[in-house]
């Protein structure tokens, strides 16, 4: 059997602009090449080597013989009646993964995933009971930036990334930074540090880590106001309990004027009472806080169901008396399973539905 190209040549599309300087030294060739080969790879979007219009024949040639250039093609688009959309890529190992394209304002939202399956095992979430497969690797995370930006129309525009599609992206820390490192480079995708934003369970030792790393918004999935409840929803929170976790976000280094985004998913009976309310309240006291308020989304088999939408706005009020800005986030569309904590299902149904289509 021939061995995969991976196994044989480099990805290019794997590395930041400093790796790829001193691959290109190592390689024997001038350093200032790497600028132009990371133009052509983020910039100009091109899929194959020969497109690298400014690097001679001979150059290209040699370039093909070590590298390549790979990328992600959708299986499958889900359009919602809202607008959102979903984008299905299989991996090169058979792996499924998704990306969910939010309409806003005069802009798109995509939100990305970073692992193939979790390990985090939060009660409530889909991902986490379809299990963990593996990382994704530092062009499938850009890559899939690049595969819906193109589809998109002249004049639309994707503005805003965030890390809340499959998986937990700080337990897969070294590929998830140097995604940000390529997606915020001037040279490469140039999106603006202040519309990327990395969400996290709380994995304390990467928080501190990202802080000195790199200048991204940062997401915190708080969930619930005390221990036991939290460790309840989410078990990452009996090894980094709420104090050790709080701390943390009250050291996290922030530009002036950015806040920590904390989401609180709210579900009935569980964590939507009055004085949990009040209890989150004086958690995040000291804390540069906004939250939002994610109503649980409900999926077939699931143990919670979203609380009525009075008691959701009476949780908001006591936020919002409490001096936080505080919006209730709908997930947007549910009716294709893409909205927060139902992307999964490919993992499970997905290879079956695509063998019958014959794909
Ligand atoms: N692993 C990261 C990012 C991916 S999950 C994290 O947990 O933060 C993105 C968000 O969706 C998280 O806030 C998560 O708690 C939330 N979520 C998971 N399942 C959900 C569900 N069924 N309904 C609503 N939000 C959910
Ligand atoms: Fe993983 Fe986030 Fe789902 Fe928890 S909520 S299982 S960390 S994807």
């Amino acid at each position: 059997m021939m061995p995969s190209i991976e196994a044989t040549k480099i990805d290019l599309r794997d590395m930041t602009l400093p790796e790829l300087e001193s691959w290109v030294l190592s390689a024997g060739l001038e350093c200032f090449r790497a600028g132009q080969i990371f133009r052509w790879l983020w910039r100009g979007d091109v899929t194959s080597l020969d497109q690298m219009t400014n690097l001679g024949k001979e150059l290209r040639e040699k370039l093909s013989e070590l590298s390549y250039i790979s990328h992600l093609h959708p299986k499958e688009i889900e359009r919602s009646q809202d607008g959102t959309q979903k984008f299905l890529f299989a991996l090169s190992d058979g792996n499924y993964i998704e990306s969910v394209l939010i309409p806003e304002k005069g802009h798109y939202t995509l939100c990305l995933s970073s692992q193939a399956g979790c390990a985090m095992g939060c009660r409530f979430c889909l991902t986490g009971k379809g299990g963990f497969k593996r990382n994704l690797k530092t062009s499938e995370i850009v890559n899939q930036v690049l595969a819906v930006q193109r589809t998109l129309l002249p004049g639309e525009k994707l503005t805003n990334l965030v890390f809340m599609g499959m998986g937990e992206p700080l337990a897969n820390y070294e590929n998830v930074l140097k995604s940000l490192r390529i997606l915020l480079a001037e040279e490469g995708c140039g999106f603006s540090s202040r519309r990327v934003t990395v969400s996290t369970c709380g994995l304390v030792p990467q928080m501190d880590r990202l802080g000195k790393d790199i200048t991204v918004n940062l997401a915190v999935s708080l969930h619930a106001p005390d221990n036991e409840t939290r460790s309840f929803l989410m078990p990452i929170n009996r090894t980094y309990p709420l104090e050790v976790l709080i701390e943390a976000c009250r050291h996290f280094p922030l530009p002036q004027r950015r806040m920590i985004t904390f989401e609180y998913l709210l579900i009935d009976g569980v964590n939507d009472a009055p004085e949990q309310a009040r209890a989150l309240a004086k958690l995040l006291r000291d804390v540069r806080a906004k939250i939002n308020l994610i109503p649980f989304n409900a999926y077939p088999g699931s143990e919670f169901k979203p609380p009525p939408p009075e008691r959701v706005l009476a949780f908001q009020q006591i936020l919002i008396k409490n001096h936080y800005t505080t919006m209730i986030r709908q997930s947007k569309g549910a009716d294709i399973s893409a909205a927060c904590g139902q992307l999964h299902a490919h993992a499970v149904y997905g290879a079956e539905r695509l063998r019958s289509t014959g794909q």
